[in-house]
């Protein structure tokens, strides 16, 4: 077999108020060390784990929304193994009976098929004061341990880094969609598996963020293609990413799966989800970007690129609705692309500024009346993201909305003319610079409150 095949192992902390298996809270994760735990959380003797119903939703709408087979009785396992990060040495997880599987997702019209997706429970966080490698010894904070985390196993189906990166795109915006994962509160973990033209699988673990998924893989696959070719077997082996030296080094040689000796967690009753409870789920089920973008593409005409664009991030989706009566062209147009680049430029998300579509419908009915110049409807755009002050408000505060008189202006394009009669015959033989300069010289009289191609016309007409 040629080529590479990557499959992922993803791990999602779930947004649910309390945790897992006692109801400790969730949030405030920069709360003091150990100060959000009990007997249960903790793993104390006697102490007995209650199921959090919410994240049984969740991990539900997730296996709904990548089209996986359900499993409605399913089991709690242990998973046993000695590490400080468990107090109990053990994880309840779910082993022989998952949530969901057999489903998949689309990424760019190919379908990533997902093995499973279970529920389990997070572990404590070790902290190392100067570095995992480095410290004499680890601290432990308890406060993660029992929040709700998901598990989605692909098949290897990726055939490169930058295909895995857009598949957890892609999977970052469902779960936003859902509204099951807490952005920028938590990290997705990633295990990473790559195998090189039919190659023994290695298994890169615990990368943190998209970037260094993408950049472990390739390291990998560089680390593989060089063994391969120096004549060597490519050996079956767990290893880590070095984010400084952009590499990967070896762990440990892979243990299986029996190692950690699951048995069935007595202490939690079997779940059933019946089908009143499961039909709530669904009556739940947001629209999702796929449909979204084919409604946007069917409903307002727009093309495949601003759909895709637009749907691909719930919040700019939602101020493009709101703004889409207005005129669902230019919606598109100002949303997709210009707050769309102003916010990546600035690294900014939508939730961070106070941009909403009433603000955005205003500017875009000005656009609409010919009533702002195309640099203006940026300019105001971007004091809106930056500073929170409404297009509407900045462009009345600055005099920039059009409202030159055409008679005015038809004076002030004259005026012009004859102070720059050289520029003027210029443009007559056709220079486009030169009208491009006259254009530049009435806006400054008018303070850019003239519409340029207004001012272009009178000059036709002159001409
Ligand atoms: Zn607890």
């Amino acid at each position: 077999m040629k080529g590479t095949m990557i499959g992922l192992e993803v791990h999602v902390q779930l947004s649910t108020d309390s945790k897992l298996f006692c109801s400790c809270p969730t949030k405030g994760s920069d709360a003091e060390p150990n100060t959000r735990v009990c007997e249960i959380c903790l793993g104390m003797p006697g102490s007995k784990p209650v199921l959090n119903k919410k994240a049984v939703d969740f991990a539900l709408k997730v296996a709904l929304a990548l089209n996986c087979e359900l499993n409605t009785e399913f089991f709690f396992s242990r998973k046993t193994y000695f590490y400080p990060d468990l107090a109990k040495d053990f994880q309840i997880t779910q082993y022989e009976v998952p949530v969901g599987k057999n489903g998949f997702a689309e990424v760019d019209g190919k379908k990533i098929r997902l093995r499973r997706i279970h529920l389990e429970e997070d572990p404590a966080s070790l902290v190392h004061e100067s570095g995992a490698r480095k410290s004499a010894y680890s601290l432990v904070d308890y406060n993660r341990s029992g929040i709700p985390l998901i598990e989605l196993v692909t098949e290897p189906d990726m055939q490169s880094p930058a295909e895995a990166r857009r598949f957890l795109d892609t999977l970052l915006t469902t779960l936003n969609y859902l509204g099951v994962y807490a952005h920028g509160a938590s990290v997705l973990k990633v295990d990473c598996n790559l195998s090189i033209d039919g190659g023994s699988r290695v298994e890169v673990k615990n990368v943190t963020g998209f970037r260094a998924v993408e950049a472990a893989l390739g390291a990998e696959e560089k680390r593989q293609r060089s063994v391969v070719d120096s004549g060597k077997k490519i050996e079956m082996e767990t290893r880590g990413f070095d984010e400084a030296s952009q590499s990967t080094y070896l762990m440990r040689k892979k243990e299986t799966e029996e190692d950690y000796g699951y048995i069935t967690e007595p202490d939690l009753p079997k779940v059933v989800v019946d089908s009143k409870w499961l039909s709530s789920v669904k009556a739940g089920m947001p629209e999702l970007a796929d449909s979204k973008k084919k409604r946007f593409m069917r409903e307002f005409g727009l093309s495949e690129y601003d759909a895709s664009v637009l749907a691909s991030d719930k919040g700019l989706a939602q101020v493009f609705e709101e703004t889409a009566k207005a005129d669902a062209k230019i919606a598109a147009r100002l949303v997709s692309r210009e707050l769309a680049g102003i916010l990546n430029y600035n690294r900014v998300k939508l939730g961070e500024t106070k941009v909403n579509g009433k603000g955005i419908s205003e500017l875009v009915l000005l656009v609409k009346g010919s009533k702002v110049s195309d640099k203006n409807a940026k300019e105001s755009l971007i004091k809106y993201v930056l500073e929170g002050i409404s297009p509407k408000e900045f462009l009345e505060k600055n005099n920039l909305l059009i409202d030159v008189s055409s008679s005015d202006l038809e004076g002030i394009v004259k005026e012009t003319v004859k102070e720059n009669s050289s520029a003027f015959s210029e443009y007559k033989s056709g220079n486009e610079k030169s009208l491009n300069f006259i254009i530049g010289l009435v806006m400054r009289k008018t303070k850019g409150k003239a519409n340029p191609k207004q001012v272009q016309e009178i000059l036709g007409r002159l001409r």
